[in-house]
């Protein structure tokens, strides 16, 4: 392996995701593995503009495996934005001695990171860490299993109050463009109907299927939707049509919000994050950059961030016939 490279910086930026803190930790250490210095940059690249930053070895991120949210913290930087903004960024970075930068985050972070690299000649590489999945190159955004996992516990104890009460509830759940998480959830959960940005199932469909719940004796039901579904309304407007069309029904609203991003990172995320952190120092190391660590068929791979940046995340349609069988 040729180490040219004697220190890399590493930030989280945009909205954050269990499963950073993991990534940190795994960029650190597998610096010191290789025995190159790591640099921890404050608040994204707005912690780059004003050199907020911080030399991190093996025991800096000591205990922090466990522990949601980032303790980089991230930011988002109207700076970093115009030419002036990375210029500054740029200057830090030398005078730092810091010659490559990993990028924890998202689409947007990436889109910075790439054209920090075409203006500077600077290595970047990336780390998805969202919780909607949204990002092409992987199979798994980190925070986003977590997410899952934190939005069934919460359906779970929706369920229990739902049945005792015989009611209709209308969970709304993350995601303004994908709907991973209200799908997955949604099955997970058991969810009578899953109303996702991808798909227009149309109000009408979901009537029929409240009518055909309530005929064969279903007494209480879940909805989950997606923040960006396509049926025009909001989750209160929804709600305000479904009892139009059924007096009869007792419907209730639970937005669940940002405690999706929160909480320990699933045993699933800590592992990608190790995996993802290893394989991000290493490519560096390797020479590579302008590329996305990611996972795909299980493994971990390199995708061009471009692509990363550009492609678009399919869902998986077979699932959205599994649940209609599901909520039979
Ligand atoms: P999330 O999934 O939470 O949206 P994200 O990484 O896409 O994460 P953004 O707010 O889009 O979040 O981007 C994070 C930061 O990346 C921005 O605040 C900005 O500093 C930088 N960035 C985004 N787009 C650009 C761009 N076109 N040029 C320069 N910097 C950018």
């Amino acid at each position: 392996m040729s180490k040219t490279i004697k220190k890399i910086g590493v930030l989280t930026s945009g909205g954050d995701s269990p499963g950073m803190n993991a990534a940190i930790r795994s960029v650190v250490r597998t610096c010191a593995f290789h025995n190159i210095g790591c640099v921890g940059i404050y608040r994204g690249y707005q912690g780059m503009i004003e050199g907020d930053f911080k030399e991190l070895g093996p025991r800096s991120v000591n205990n922090i495996i466990n522990k949601g949210g980032t303790f980089l913290k991230s930011a988002r930087s109207q700076e970093f934005r115009t030419p002036e903004g990375r210029k500054k960024a740029y200057d830090n970075l030398v005078k730092e001695g810091v010659e490559a930068l990993i990028v924890i985050g998202g689409d947007g972070s990436f889109t910075g990171g790439l054209l920090f690299n075409t203006e500077f000649g600077f290595p970047v590489i990336g780390i998805p860490g969202t919780i909607d999945n949204d990002i092409y190159g992987t199979s798994h955004t980190l925070g986003y299993d977590t997410a899952l996992n934190t939005v069934v516990d919460v359906i779970d104890k929706i369920r229990d109050t739902a049945s005792s009460h015989n009611r209709l509830f209308l969970i709304e759940v993350m995601g303004r463009d994908a709907g991973h998480i209200a799908l997955n959830a949604g099955i997970g959960a058991g969810a009578e109907e899953i109303l996702i940005p991808e798909e227009d199932l149309g109000l009408e469909r979901l009537l029929e299927s409240l009518k055909k719940s309530k005929t064969t004796g279903k007494t209480s039901s879940i909805v989950v939707i997606a923040e960006g579904d396509k049926t025009g309304k909001n989750v209160f407007e929804l709600k305000d049509y479904v009892e139009s069309n059924f007096p009869e029904y007792d419907v209730r609203v639970s937005v669940l919000g940002h405690m999706q991003r929160g909480g320990a990172p699933s045993c699933f995320d800590r592992v990608l994050a190790s995996r993802l952190g290893v394989k991000a120092v290493e490519s560096i190391l390797e020479g590579k950059s302008n590329l996305m660590v990611g996972l795909l068929n299980n493994k971990v791979e390199l995708t061009p961030l471009e692509q990363a940046i550009k492609g678009h995340t399919e869902i998986d349609r077979e699932l959205l016939r599994v649940s209609d069988i599901m909520s039979i």
